[in-house]
């Protein structure tokens, strides 16, 4: 689809090596603009030009009920397993596809994160439509939709994945991380009200704005976005929170987790937060941020090094069944799958991700659900068993 420049910051980097994860997530990105002096610049991940077999996916006239078995649990009785599969940037027709295959054979859903700049074009790129707070006009840390042509295929894509149960969020637009500031890092409320107002105006607006007269309607309801991801894991609870709630949002999957290992997500201030947890890796003998890019720099600094692919898919995949062995034998705390759609180092992270959904959802007890299933199964619960399970230590938090 759009190629791009990866840039990763040099301060990641270290991060990553010394263990302290200050600044945490991927920038994949970007215009020229962005690549800084402190940055190093590996190659790009143009993601669909090589896509001669994309599946087929059939599109149901109506979008089905929910996956989830929405059923009062008794005291005592044991949750179902849930697996939160999510993709950030959510703009590859070919990554799309091939998930949407891999989920109809596994009767699962997934969330695709939305970056709101991929419903411009060139025409709305250039007519100055977004200006992300702090910044000039047009600038972005990473590239717009491209020709229309492929704003409409995006725009098929979130439709069908809509139309099959999956789920659509935010990734928020410009994608601006430490490396390209100000960011998440240093946006007050005030700039988060702004992104986000960018962002629903884009989903509402888009063909307005880019000057299309015969694309198809965007079919997922405005109102059915309710959380998202921040880029690069930036931003606080208390700077997000009142921005949240001003935009209709109910649940967010960005914070780091402030305790290690996999615990049940927590309501904070009226919004159900789904931590990023820090798990133990059997594959690195140590604790990881349980996402593409924290795997990628803790294996070895997010260098592109493809060669190594299939060792890095092994400790990802390894990650993933450590993480569902704990979680399934112990608390029962939903297990998030956190990727982008992306092929760094030599397509390290989806396929692990695919056999992962390949073989785990659909077994018993297990359900491959989108965030807001998980949200409405909890809340269908009774008070005093939803507490007892949000109450419950986490699991994966340290070396066995
Ligand atoms: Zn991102």
């Amino acid at each position: 689809m759009r190629s791009r420049l990866l840039v990763v910051g040099v301060v990641v980097a270290l991060a990553a090596v010394t263990g302290v994860l200050i600044y945490q997530g991927n920038s994949e990105v970007a215009t020229a603009s962005s690549a800084t002096a402190t940055s190093t610049s590996v190659d790009v991940f143009a993601e669909d030009t090589d896509a001669p077999t994309v599946p087929v996916v059939s599109v149901p006239s109506e979008r089905p009920p929910t996956n989830v078995p929405m059923t009062k649990l008794e005291p005592g009785d044991t949750p179902p397993q849930f697996i939160i599969f999510s993709f950030d940037g959510a703009g590859s027709h070919q990554r799309w596809n091939e998930f949407m295959a891999v989920a109809d054979q596994t009767n699962s859903r997934f969330t695709g994160f939305l970056s709101g700049i991929y419903l411009l074009g060139d025409a709305g790129k250039n007519a100055g439509a977004y200006t992300g707070p702090g910044h000039a006009t047009g600038k972005a840390a990473i590239g717009y939709g491209g020709p229309e042509s492929e704003i409409v295929t995006e725009v098929n894509d979130l439709n069908t994945a809509y139309a099959k149960g999956h789920e659509i969020g935010t990734h928020y637009n410009g994608h601006f991380c430490d490396d390209a500031p100000p960011g998440g890092n240093q946006w007050t409320t005030a700039d988060w009200n702004d992104e986000l107002d960018q962002f629903f105006g884009f989903v509402k607006n888009w063909k307005e704005i880019n000057g299309y007269t015969d694309a198809p309607d965007l079919t997922v309801p405005p109102e059915s976005i309710k959380g998202g991801r921040t880029p690069c894991l930036t931003g606080s609870l208390k700077t997000l929170i009142p921005a949240w709630k001003a935009h209709g949002m109910t649940y967010d999957s960005s914070m780091p987790a402030p305790r290690n290992g996999i615990y049940w997500p927590q309501k904070v201030d009226g919004i159900w937060e789904f931590y990023m947890p820090q798990v133990y890796s059997p594959g690195f003998d140590g604790m990881t941020t349980a996402m593409d890019y924290n795997f990628w720099a803790k294996f070895n600094g997010a260098k592109d090094e493809p060669d190594t692919a299939p060792e890095l898919r092994s400790i990802v995949k390894g990650t993933y069944e450590y993480m569902f062995d704990q979680a399934y034998n112990g608390n029962r705390a939903p297990i998030l799958i956190a990727n982008h759609f992306n092929k760094w180092n030599g397509d390290s992270f989806n396929p692990p991700a695919m056999d992962f959904m390949k073989e785990k959802c659909g077994q018993p007890d297990v359900y491959c659900a989108t965030y807001q299933d998980v949200i409405a199964w909890m809340e269908m619960q009774d008070p005093a068993v939803l507490q007892e399970l949000l109450n419950r230590d986490p699991v994966a938090a340290k070396a066995p």
